[in-house]
């Protein structure tokens, strides 16, 4: 959430427009135009969708790598998706219900000849042709974490000791803005825990302790909120603040956009029994499992160190180009 917060004031302004980015030497009016003047960012034409250039997929890479190693003690179990979802388990998954403005689904043609003619013909035209598209069998992941569930639900009641689950995913939502931290793909690292709620809380606060740790590692201003996800609608409203609430959610803050509330770029969150009440999750002693997952927005991590270091790596502070692998 790029929550507006009562005590941002504790945080230092992020740079108003039309002041010099540090490290490019010049002026420049928005961050995301610095970024595209430094071709750290291609523009594609769709806002929210960028190429990356070498030079941001290292400090990204950089950045993955420092999370598995601030992770090595916790001998996750390492989990590799496409940036696909089925469509079954999508549906399952209550997704539509709370955020059915984010999701993409995927769509193919699968007519015949003739409708391959109609369909040539009105790109000819230039008339809409995607009503020839039917939807497939997959959907594109929202979120990392989210694959995994119906995948540990068919192995069975969890060991005593529950799991711990590595995921990075791209991931899609539909949600374009001009804010370079709210792409519509993007790259989400997490840890998922599965057990029983102590284990998870026990999760949950010691990866908000490293979380933090990792910033300042990183020199990076930040702090920590509870915060709530964007439910779809009136009845959402209720389902957020309740999230609120009972503090399910917390995330660590980063200032990156131009006099905008400082942004989440790390994300910790409770799920309670959500996952297993859609699907058959369950403890060694038959209860339903509760679930938790730690996530780091690698490209909003990666846009918060240009921000707060330069868009010139030469004038990072050396620790940090050495915590991230020696970029
Ligand atoms: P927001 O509230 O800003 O939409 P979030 O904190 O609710 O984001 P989560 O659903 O918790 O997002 O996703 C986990 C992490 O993925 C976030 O902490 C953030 O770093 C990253 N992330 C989420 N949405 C985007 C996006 N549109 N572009 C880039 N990174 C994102
Ligand atoms: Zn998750």
């Amino acid at each position: 959430m790029e929550a507006s917060l009562d005590n941002a004031s504790e945080l230092p302004d992020a740079v108003p427009p039309d002041t010099s980015v540090a490290g490019t030497g010049y002026t420049t009016p928005t961050f995301l135009q610095a970024l595209i003047d430094a071709d750290i960012l291609i523009p594609t034409g769709v806002d929210g969708i960028y190429g990356r250039s070498g030079v941001y997929e290292a400090i990204a890479e950089g950045m993955n790598a420092l999370v598995t190693q601030a992770g090595a003690d916790q001998h996750a179990e390492v989990l590799r998706f496409p940036p696909t979802t089925p469509r079954k388990d999508f549906e399952d998954s209550e997704y539509l219900k709370s955020f059915p403005h984010l999701a993409g689904t995927v769509h193919s043609f699968c007519g015949n000849e003739r409708d391959h003619f109609r369909l040539l013909e009105r790109l000819e035209e230039g008339e809409d042709w995607t009503d020839q598209q039917r939807p497939t069998r997959v959907v594109l992941t929202p979120a990392a974490c989210y694959p995994i569930y119906p995948v540990m639900a068919r192995r069975g009641p969890l060991p005593p000791e529950g799991r711990v689950v590595d995921v990075f995913s791209y991931c899609f939502r539909h949600e374009p803005s001009l804010e370079p931290t709210r792409m519509q793909m993007f790259r989400m690292r997490e840890y998922v825990r599965l057990g029983n709620a102590g284990q998870i809380l026990a999760f949950r606060q010691m990866w908000i302790e490293r979380g933090q740790a990792l910033a300042d590692q990183l020199e990076l201003r930040h702090m920590l909120d509870v915060a709530n996800d964007p439910f779809f609608g009136r009845g959402g409203k209720l389902v957020a603040d309740n999230q609120r609430d009972q503090k399910l959610k917390f995330e660590l803050l980063i200032p990156v956009n131009d006099g905008a509330p400082p942004t989440a770029c790390m994300s910790f969150n409770y799920h309670v029994d959500h996952f297993s009440t859609v699907w058959t999750l369950r403890t060694s002693d038959g209860e339903k499992a509760h679930t938790g997952c730690a996530a780091f927005g690698i490209d909003r991590l990666t846009l918060a160190l240009l921000r707060q270091h330069g868009l010139e790596l030469g004038q990072w502070p050396k620790t940090v180009r050495a915590a991230l692998g020696g970029i």
